[in-house]
C-alpha cells in the first residue's frame, strides 16, 4: 500500500468543488495526451514552456513500441520522454476497441493485432499491470472493459462484471509488485445505466483504490445522460478519494465536471480544435481563425494570454499560415489552446474558496451557442434548425458576442 500522496486543502462554499494536493500539483488539473510518449505537434519542451503539469500517456501501446523493456532500462518514462511532471498511463484498452487491431474479448483479457509487426496478443489484467509498474508512471489505470455507445443492456452488465472482475485482477497483482509508489485507480463502467453505474462504484469502493476514474462517458452519449451517469457514479465512491472523468474536454463541461466533485481530466479536445483552425480565449470565446474577418486583425488571440503564440503573433499571421497551409500553424494553436486550459484550471483553483459558479457563467453562453451549432449543422429537423438558430442568436446578444 502506497503512503497518502494526495489531500483536500479547500473545498468550494456553494459547490462540491474542491482542491487536492496531489503529490507535487493541485487539482483541478487537465492532463494533455501524450498517447505515444509525445504529443501531436508538440514536445515535452514545448509542455514545459506552457505550464503542463500532468499528461497522459498509452501503456499499452508503448508496450508495443519502443516496448515496456526499452522503456525501463532507460530509467523509465519520465526520464525516457523528459517530462518531469506527472504521467498517469491508461491501460490501453479503450485504443484497441475503436480501431480496428481489436480481435475479440473475453474473460481472460483483450486479444488484438500488433500495428506495428501484424502478431495476434492477448492483454491480460496481470501483463497490463507489470507494463505500466516497468514503464513507471505515477498513476497507472486498471484495465477494463469499455463498451462504445450506444451499447444494449447485455453489452453493459457483461462489461460492469468483466471490469469488476478484472480491478479485482489488476490490484491484486499491483499491490504484490509495485515497488516505486506508484497509484493505481480504479476505472467505474456501466454506459449510461444508472443501476449499472450504482453497482460497479459501490464494487469497486469496497476495493479501496486510491483513486478512481469514471470511463465510458463523453464518447457521444446525450449530455444530459453523462451528467446523470457522472452524478450517479459520484455517490457511490469515496468522496475523499481524487476523482478522474476520463475524455472529458470542453471548457464549460471541465468547470461543471469541477462543480460536482471531478477532480482530474484529460482529452483530445483542445488540440483536435486548435488542428481545424478553432481557439479558445477568455475575452472573445472560441474564434475560428480561418474566418475572413482575421485577416487583418492585428491582436493576438487572446489579449489576456501569456502564451509564446500570444506573445509573438497576431490572429492576421496566424490566418495567413492557415490560408498557405503551412503545417507549423497546428503546432502554434495546440500550444494556445493547451494554455488556455491550463489558465482554465488555475482560474478554476483561484474562485474554489468562494465558488465555482462565476466562472462557469462564463463559458455558458459560448457552450450553448456551440451545442447549437452542432443542431444547425446536422439536424434534418428545419423546425429543430429554426429553433437552434434563434436560441444561438439569444445567447449570442445576451453575451454580447459575436456569431
Ligand atoms: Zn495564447
Amino acid at each position: 500500500m502506497s503512503r497518502m500522496q494526495f489531500e483536500i486543502i479547500a473545498r468550494d462554499k456553494k459547490t462540491k468543488a474542491r482542491i487536492f494536493k496531489f503529490k507535487t500539483i493541485k487539482t483541478p488539473f487537465f492532463m494533455p495526451v501524450a498517447t505515444k510518449a509525445t504529443g501531436k505537434f508538440y514536445d515535452s519542451n514545448d509542455m514545459k514552456k506552457i505550464k503542463v503539469k500532468a499528461i497522459i500517456a498509452n501503456a499499452l501501446l508503448l508496450s508495443l513500441e519502443p516496448s515496456a523493456a526499452v522503456i525501463k532500462s532507460l530509467g523509465g518514462i519520465h526520464r525516457f520522454m523528459n517530462f518531469k511532471g506527472i504521467i498517469f498511463t491508461d491501460s490501453g484498452g479503450f485504443q484497441m476497441y475503436s480501431e480496428h487491431l481489436f480481435l475479440g474479448i473475453n474473460e481472460n483479457g483483450i486479444r488484438f493485432r500488433n500495428p506495428f509487426t501484424g502478431q495476434r496478443i492477448l492483454c491480460t489484467p496481470e501483463k497490463d499491470m507489470q507494463i505500466q509498474l516497468d514503464i513507471a508512471s505515477d498513476v497507472a489505470m486498471c484495465l477494463d472493459d469499455m463498451p462504445l455507445y450506444p451499447a444494449k443492456k447485455e453489452r453493459l452488465i457483461q462489461s460492469v462484471k468483466r471490469t469488476i472482475a478484472w480491478a479485482i485482477r489488476c490490484k491484486r497483482y499491483h499491490d504484490k509488485h509495485n515497488n516505486i509508489n506508484q497509484l493505481l485507480f480504479g476505472i467505474v463502467q456501466g454506459g449510461t445505466d444508472n443501476s449499472l453505474r450504482k453497482i460497479c462504484a459501490k464494487k469497486l469502493s469496497t476495493l479501496k483504490f486510491p483513486g478512481y476514474a469514471i470511463g465510458g462517458l463523453a464518447i457521444g452519449e446525450p449530455e444530459n445522460l453523462m451528467w446523470q451517469a457522472t452524478k450517479v457514479t459520484l455517490k457511490y465512491i469515496p468522496e475523499k478519494t481524487p476523482k478522474y472523468l476520463m475524455g472529458l474536454g470542453k471548457p464549460y463541461q471541465l468547470l461543471k465536471a469541477i462543480s460536482l466533485g471531478i477532480d482530474i481530466f484529460d482529452s483530445r479536445y483542445p488540440t483536435k480544435t486548435a488542428r481545424h483552425n478553432q481557439v479558445f480565449t477568455f475575452s472573445d470565446g472560441t474564434l475560428k481563425l480561418q474566418r475572413k474577418i482575421y485577416k487583418d486583425d492585428k491582436n493576438p488571440i487572446d489579449k489576456t494570454c501569456n502564451c509564446p503564440v500570444c506573445q509573438n503573433y497576431s490572429r492576421a499571421y496566424l490566418h495567413h499560415l492557415i490560408k498557405i497551409k503551412e503545417p507549423n500553424v497546428k503546432r502554434l494553436l495546440s500550444l494556445h489552446n493547451l494554455y488556455f486550459y491550463q489558465r482554465l484550471m488555475e482560474k478554476a483553483q483561484e474562485s474554489i474558496p468562494e465558488s465555482i459558479d462565476h466562472i462557469i457563467n462564463i463559458f455558458l453562453p459560448s457552450h450553448i451557442m456551440q451545442v447549437m451549432d452542432t443542431i444547425i449543422e446536422n439536424s434534418k429537423d428545419p423546425h429543430l434548425v429554426e429553433k437552434a438558430r434563434l436560441n444561438k442568436m439569444t445567447w449570442s446578444y445576451k453575451s454580447g458576442r459575436k456569431i
